[in-house]
């Protein structure tokens, strides 16, 4: 497929990132997303000699393996070998590596000259950047991307905009036109790689718009501490070769803000998500002001727009009600990996006296003092996994499992409760990811008679 006209009115053949053919390239991690397999394919199809490598054995990557196997992709599974870094010429890292800065792998791999991309940077490719929304912040960036492209397909459908980054699926596959409005929601590490300086500089992108949705301490065993974590969020304001200034949205300057409010019925549930829906109608407009110039009349718009979210369904796993039970009724938020989103999954209940908390899971490194401290007003709360005695520090019964805990929370709460598995920490301790989680807690929910 023919690339972009360059400034010079040829033909190039190789958009981003260049020419491909007999390149050596690594895929470090396959990921639990489908990512490194949509990138090893990608690079195939650009003609790249392309070795997957992975820590987890061949056993547990069994079904990527044979399709990749079938494609000409070749593996190094259960380790990482050295040889294989220094000799590459591109080397296409899973996010999810921690504190990449200082892994021995990476860093011989850059000292003997490869590029250093990730599954999002090669997604984005040369998309022009004014076309491009970046939404990050430490919650609340899954559910106002997905807002902004609801809304955006509703009244803007030939932006025909698609959602991408850390939700979904990964765009290599399907890759959109340069004319389509791209969503990403982008987490502190991929900004790390693409915004920040985890990459060559030239190979920075910043989009055109850019939120923050707010930020509070996350991930800091990944980023090491917190001043690192808010860089990198940070990093998606600043200018890179794709786009000297980002646009940043600030929803509460905008002046339609008390009028849209007052109109705004979402059918998801909780304060934070009407914060959430005007963010995204205030990214939505900073957007159309970007491609299409001033907007004439941005109340006009945002009202629409607030038409438009009022089927939002909402995502699943964050507060998402799953059935009711002799008068109990169960919500799965099982997106929530921090405090603060536990918190507000709670104020969000009719009654916090009336609501079961399932909380608990891997440790890393919250305070979690601010969950336990729920224990005092809750009806019950019981604490799984990891960090279940933390979680239990002030009155909360230490239940291991989230089956033993579903049981107990079952088994003392009355018609009118609510059992609400919101977890405040990671899933990876119990699970594969948070949505197996979730997936366990609504089987729990359906098994019951
Ligand atoms: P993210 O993609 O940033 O993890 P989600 O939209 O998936 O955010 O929501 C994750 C969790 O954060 C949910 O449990 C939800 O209750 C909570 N949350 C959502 N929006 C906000 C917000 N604006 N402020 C604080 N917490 C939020």
């Amino acid at each position: 497929m023919p690339g972009p006209i360059d400034a010079r009115g040829t033909e190039d053949p190789h958009p981003f990132p260049g020419a491909l053919a007999g390149r050596r390239a690594v895929v470090m991690g396959l990921g639990r997303f489908g990512g490194g397999e949509a990138v090893a394919r990608h690079l195939r199809r650009r003609g790249a000699d392309v070795l997957v490598t992975d820590l987890r054995p061949a056993e547990e990557l069994e079904r990527s393996i044979a399709g990749l196997t079938e494609a000409g992709v070749t593996f190094r599974l259960g380790e990482h070998e050295m040889e294989d870094f220094t000799a590459a010429d591109l080397v296409v890292v899973n996010p999810a590596v921690p504190h990449p800065w200082d892994n021995p792998f990476l860093l011989e791999a850059r000292a003997g000259g490869a590029r250093l991309l990730t599954e999002i940077r090669l997604a984005i490719g040369d998309h022009p950047a004014e076309r491009v929304i970046g939404i990050t912040g430490s919650a609340g960036k899954s559910t106002t991307a997905a807002m902004v492209q609801h809304a955006l397909l509703r009244i803007r459908p030939d932006l025909r905009s698609r959602l991408g980054g850390n939700i979904g699926g990964s765009l290599l596959d399907d890759p959109p036109g340069d004319d389509s409005t791209l969503v990403l929601e982008l987490s502190s590490f991929m900004l790390h790689w693409i915004a920040g300086d985890a990459g060559e500089p030239e190979d920075r992108f910043t989009p055109g718009v850019a939120l923050v949705t707010n930020i509070a301490p996350n991930h800091l065993d990944w980023h090491r501490s917190l001043e690192h974590y808010a860089a990198s969020k940070q990093a998606i304001l600043t200018g890179s070769p794709a786009c000297p200034a980002p646009r940043p949205v600030d929803a509460s300057r905008c002046t339609w803000r008390a009028d849209v409010l007052s109109e705004l019925e979402l059918a998801v549930p909780g304060s934070h998500n009407r914060d959430n829906a005007i963010d995204a109608i205030a990214t939505i407009i900073e957007h159309l002001t970007l491609v299409d110039g001033e907007m004439a009349d941005p109340r006009a718009t945002a009202s629409a727009c607030a038409a438009a979210l009022r089927d939002f369904p909402g995502l699943p796993h964050r507060l998402e009600f799953v059935g009711e039970h002799r008068g109990i009724r169960f919500f799965n938020d099982s997106k929530s990996t921090t405090p603060g989103a536990t918190g507000l999954a709670v104020e969000s209940m009719p009654s916090t006296r009336r609501t079961h908390l399932i909380a608990g899971g891997y440790d890393k490194g919250s305070d979690l003092e601010p969950v336990a401290r729920l224990a005092r007003d809750l009806a019950g709360l019981y604490g799984i996994g990891a960090t279940e005695a933390a979680i239990c520090e002030h009155g909360g019964e230490a239940c291991g499992t989230l089956a033993k805990a579903f049981e107990r929370a079952v088994a003392s709460a009355g018609e009118g409760d609510v059992v609400l598995l919101s977890p405040g920490c990671a899933s990876w301790d119990q699970f594969t990811d948070f949505e197996v989680r979730g997936r366990t807690f609504r089987e729990l929910v359906e098994r019951l008679d």
